[in-house]
C-alpha cells in the first residue's frame, strides 16, 4: 500500500564545490517536484555555505527541505585544502562518515525512501544495501571520464596502460569504446599517468567507478546532444542511466516556467563572491574579455601564473582573472606577493578577483572567451552560455574534458601539458579576434542544443521526468 506522505529523498555529494554544486540543483529540482528532501553536507561546508550564502531562508519556501550535517570524519584544526577529499573514499575517515551516515538513517523520520549519492561514496551503498534503501549514483564528473575510468582494466590488459615515462603521449588509445578516434594517452585522466597500476588511487577510482555502476541507477550531468555515442557505451554497463544536464541550465528552466524569469537563484558558493567583476564587466564592450577562472581546487606554481597573465596582458582582449586565496604554491607568501604585484600591473587591461560569481559573468555580454581548467562544472557552464574556450586541463576529467571541447564539439582550443606565455597569448588570440567568428558560431549551436534538451519535450527535461517517477515508484 502506498504511503499518505511525498517521498522522502537524502542527498549526499563529496565535501566540494565542483561536487556540492549539481547535486543541490538536482535537490531542488526535486523539491520543486514535490519531494520531501534531506541534503546533507559536512559541517564545515555547512558554516561556509551559512557565511556566504542565504542558504536557509532560501530552501525555506520548500516545505520538507532539510539541510541536514553529517561530520567529515576529520578534527575541527584540518585545514581541509587541496585535495583533501580522496581521503574520505575508503578509509577510516570514511569509516566514521558510514557510521554516522547510518545512525543518522536509522534514526530519521520519516524513513529516507531514496538516496542520491556523489558516486565517489562507495560506502553509502553498503549502507543503503545493508538498511534496505533504494540507491541512486551522481557522477559528478563528465561521461566520458567515467566511461575512461570504467575502462582501465581493460586498457591494463590490452597494454594501453601504464604509461611509460618515454611514452609518445599523441598516441591513440584504442580500447575505450566510443573514443577510439581522437583520445590519445595525454587526453586520458590525469591519474591514468601513474607509472605503476597498482597505485592505490587508481585502484580506488577502478573500483568506486564499478561500484557506483552497481546502484540502482546512475546519474550524469549532460544532455543525450552533447554525449549520446558515450552514453549509448555506458548504457551497455549500467541500463539505467539518466542523463538530466546540463543541470543549471534545466533548473532555470523548470524555475523560471514556474515563477518566472525574474526569478533570484541560489548561489550556493563555499567562497564569498567578488561581484565588483559584475560592474567592471558592465563598462566593457560586447564580447571583449577573456574570462580566466581555474576552478575550485587547482594550485598553479608562480610561473604558471605569470605565464598565463603576460599571455592574457600580450594578446588583443582585456581579462577578468580569478587567482584564488592559497592556489598560488611559491615559497612563503611569495604567492600572495606575486598576485598583488600583478594585481597592479594589471589595472588597465583587467580586472584580478579572489572568486567570481561564474554563471552571471559566463553569461555577461562583455564576455567573449573561457580560459578554463575544463572542470566538468566549469565546461558545462561555458556551454550554456555559449562561450568559446581555451582549456588548460590540471588533473582528474579535465585532460579528458578538454580533448572534448577542442575535438568533439570543437567550441575551443586545447592547450594541454604546456604553459607558455605565447601559446597562451596565441590561443586567447584565435579565439577572441582571428578565429572569433568559427568559435562563436559553433558555441552558439551547442548553447542551443543544452536549450532544446533543458525545454519542455527536450531530452534532459524528459529524462527528468522519467527519474522523478522512478523515484515515486522505487519509495512505494
Ligand atoms: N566557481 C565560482 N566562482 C569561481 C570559480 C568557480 O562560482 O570564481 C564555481 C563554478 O561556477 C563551478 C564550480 O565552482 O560551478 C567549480 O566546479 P568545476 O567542476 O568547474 O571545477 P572544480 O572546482 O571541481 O575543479
Amino acid at each position: 500500500m502506498g504511503k499518505d506522505r511525498s517521498s522522502h529523498v537524502l542527498f549526499f555529494p563529496v565535501p566540494s564545490q565542483g561536487h556540492m554544486n549539481p547535486m543541490i540543483k538536482l535537490a531542488e529540482l526535486l523539491a520543486l517536484a514535490g519531494f520531501r528532501i534531506t541534503f546533507l553536507n559536512t559541517h564545515h561546508n555547512h558554516e561556509r555555505l551559512l557565511r556566504f550564502t542565504n542558504m536557509a531562508a532560501y530552501f525555506e519556501r520548500y516545505s520538507g527541505f532539510e539541510l541536514g550535517t553529517i561530520t567529515d570524519g576529520l578534527p575541527q584544526d584540518h585545514p581541509r585544502s587541496g585535495h583533501w577529499f580522496p581521503a574520505m573514499f575508503e578509509d577510516a575517515t570514511a569509516m566514521k562518515i558510514k557510521q554516522s551516515l547510518r545512525d543518522m538513517l536509522v534514526n530519521v523520520s520519516p524513513p529516507v525512501d531514496c538516496m542520491i549519492v556523489d558516486a565517489f561514496l562507495g560506502f553509502a551503498l553498503d549502507v543503503a544495501r545493508e538498511l534496505g534503501i533504494p540507491i541512486v549514483c551522481f557522477r559528478t564528473s563528465s561521461p566520458c571520464c567515467f566511461w575512461t575510468s570504467y575502462s582501465i582494466p581493460d586498457m591494463i590488459r590490452a597494454g594501453e596502460l601504464p604509461i611509460n615515462g618515454n611514452e609518445d603521449m599523441d598516441r591513440l588509445i584504442t580500447t575505450v569504446p566510443g573514443m577510439e578516434t581522437h583520445f590519445r594517452c595525454r587526453d586520458l585522466p590525469s591519474y591514468c599517468r601513474a607509472p605503476d597500476m597498482e597505485d592505490s588511487f587508481i585502484k580506488l577510482i577502478v573500483k568506486q567507478t564499478r561500484k557506483s555502476a552497481e546502484a540502482d541507477a546512475l546519474i550524469l550531468n549532460t544532455a543525450e546532444e552533447l554525449d549520446g555515442p558515450i552514453l549509448s557505451q555506458i548504457r551497455t554497463q549500467c541500463p539505467i542511466v539518466y542523463a538530466i544536464g546540463p543541470i543549471n541550465a534545466l533548473l532555470k528552466s523548470r524555475v523560471n516556467a514556474k515563477h518566472g524569469e525574474s526569478y533570484h537563484h541560489f548561489s550556493n558558493t563555499l567562497l564569498e563572491e567578488d561581484k565588483s567583476c559584475v560592474s567592471w564587466l558592465d563598462k566593457q564592450p560586447n564580447r571583449s574579455v577573456t574570462y580566466a577562472c581555474f576552478g575550485s581546487l587547482t594550485s598553479m606554481s608562480r610561473e604558471q601564473l605569470i605565464e598565463l597573465w603576460y599571455g592574457l596582458v600580450n594578446s588583443k582582449s582585456n581579462f577578468l582573472l580569478v587567482v584564488r586565496p592559497n592556489s598560488v604554491i611559491g615559497k612563503d607568501g611569495e604567492g600572495d606577493d606575486v598576485v598583488n604585484e600583478l594585481f597592479d600591473k594589471t589595472k588597465d587591461r583587467g580586472y584580478i578577483v579572489d572568486w567570481a560569481p561564474q554563471e552571471a559573468v559566463l553569461n555577461h555580454p562583455a564576455v567573449g572567451g573561457f580560459l578554463t581548467h575544463s572542470g566538468w562544472n566549469s565546461t558545462l557552464e561555458g556551454v550554456v552560455a555559449g562561450v568559446p574556450m581555451i582549456c588548460w586541463p590540471y588533473f582528474a576529467d579535465q585532460q579528458v574534458n578538454s580533448r572534448v571541447v577542442s575535438e568533439v564539439w570543437k567550441i575551443g582550443l586545447d592547450m594541454k601539458d604546456v604553459c607558455d606565455r605565447k601559446i597562451v597569448e596565441k590561443m586567447v588570440n584565435d579565439v577572441m579576434v582571428d578565429r572569433k567568428e568559427e568559435f562563436a558560431k559553433s558555441a552558439a549551436e551547442m548553447s542551443k542544443l543544452t536549450y532544446q534538451s533543458v525545454s519542455v519535450g527536450g531530452s534532459s527535461y524528459s529524462n527528468l521526468d522519467r527519474l522523478i517517477e522512478d523515484i515515486r515508484e522505487m519509495s512505494l
